[in-house]
């Protein structure tokens, strides 16, 4: 079992397969992004081998993220791996669902039960806007395709941004209670060169809270995932309502997780830098597993209290951009 220096289990793994993505989010990347070389990446054997050894240690959640982690070659591999060799409570994904209609069955069967879509737009133009390429209309048909299929839950993930989609935040929550989802409002976290002012673009979560409570008949919830999020309830719906705000240092004291890069770079905290390089180790012991254990026990000695983002100086508190961590 993986426990850190203040005493957190870490049952939870965030596995980025890709930092590529067929969406360029003005928060998330730059216009232009310059993707890792292929070859500097894990190969989805070496991935299926990491999660497998983190199951080993206890690990009984894995997200798997990106980039967009659909757009993977030969993902559906990776899927059917994991659910095979591992016994996991969950396997989860994050996707900008641009390529549900097309993955949702292999997920399914993949015994993936809830996935987080990123939605951050009903309209086309701002949704254009928003994630600089993304067609609105792809990912609704691929959410209509997942709804379908019968997920146990779909999420939506929301980053509100001041003179974008700020004023969507009630058409969003319809959807969400309309469709029978969940919906999460991120707070933007300041990573990488995305080149936004962020100053000027961040909504806070307690001004969005003061609309929600305004306009519908909410409840707080005790559910909790470990993570950044504060839940409530939508009076007379099954949608649950997340505030995740990375800011506040609330959550860290139960922080149950760490990521793997696409790069095989175990981050033991989003918001910092300290990390193990996991790749050479997995190269030099193709037939070893011990080595990489024990380097994954030692870094929870090295695992963070808690982040360090501040938006007061506009600077990137962490220069590396999320898709190559894992959102
Ligand atoms: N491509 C997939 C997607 O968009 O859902 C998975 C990867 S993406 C990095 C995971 C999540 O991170 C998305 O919900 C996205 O909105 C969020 N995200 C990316 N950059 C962010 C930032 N700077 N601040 C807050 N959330 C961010
Ligand atoms: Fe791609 Fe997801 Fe980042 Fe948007 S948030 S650019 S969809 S990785």
């Amino acid at each position: 079992m993986l426990i850190d220096q203040f005493n957190r289990k870490i049952n939870y793994i965030r596995v980025s397969v890709t930092d590529r993505c067929d969406f360029r989010c003005v928060y998330c990347m730059s216009e232009k992004m310059t993707f890792m070389p292929r070859n500097d990446l894990l190969s989805l054997e070496e991935i299926a081998r990491v999660i497998k050894i983190f199951n080993g240690l206890g690990v009984e959640k894995v997200r798997i993220t990106g980039g967009e982690p659909l757009v993977r070659r030969n993902i559906d591999w990776l899927f059917k791996k994991i659910s095979e060799e591992n016994n996991l409570k969950e396997l989860t994904l994050t996707t900008n669902g641009s390529q549900l209609k097309h993955k949702a069955t292999m997920l399914k069967n993949s015994g993936v039960e809830r996935i987080n879509i990123s939605l951050d737009s009903l309209d086309p133009d701002t949704f254009m806007r928003m994630t600089r390429i993304g067609k609105l209309h792809e990912v609704l048909e691929g959410i209509q395709v997942a709804k379908k299929i019968g997920f146990k839950k779909i999420k939506l993930n929301v980053v509100l941004m001041k003179g974008l989609n700020e004023h969507e935040v009630f058409n969003l929550v319809d959807f969400a209670i309309d469709s029978g989802f969940d919906i999460s409002f991120i707070e933007e976290m300041p990573l990488g060169g995305t080149q936004f002012n962020r100053n000027q673009t961040s909504v806070s979560n307690d001004a969005i809270l003061n609309s929600l409570q305004n306009h519908y008949k909410i409840l707080k919830s005790n559910f909790t995932t470990g993570g950044p999020a504060n839940y409530w309830h939508v009076e007379s719906s099954s949608t649950k309502i997340g505030l995740i705000s990375p800011h506040s240092h609330n959550f860290c004291e139960s922080c149950n997780r760490v990521r793997i890069s696409c790069k095989g770079e175990l981050f033991l905290c989003l918001g910092h830098e300290e990390k193990v390089e996991l790749l050479p180790l997995i190269k030099n012991n193709p037939y070893d597993d011990d080595p990489i254990i024990q380097a994954i026990i030692n870094s929870m000695k090295f695992k963070p209290e808690s982040h360090t983002f501040d938006l007061s100086d506009n600077k990137p508190a962490v220069v590396r951009f999320m898709s190559h961590t894992g959102g």
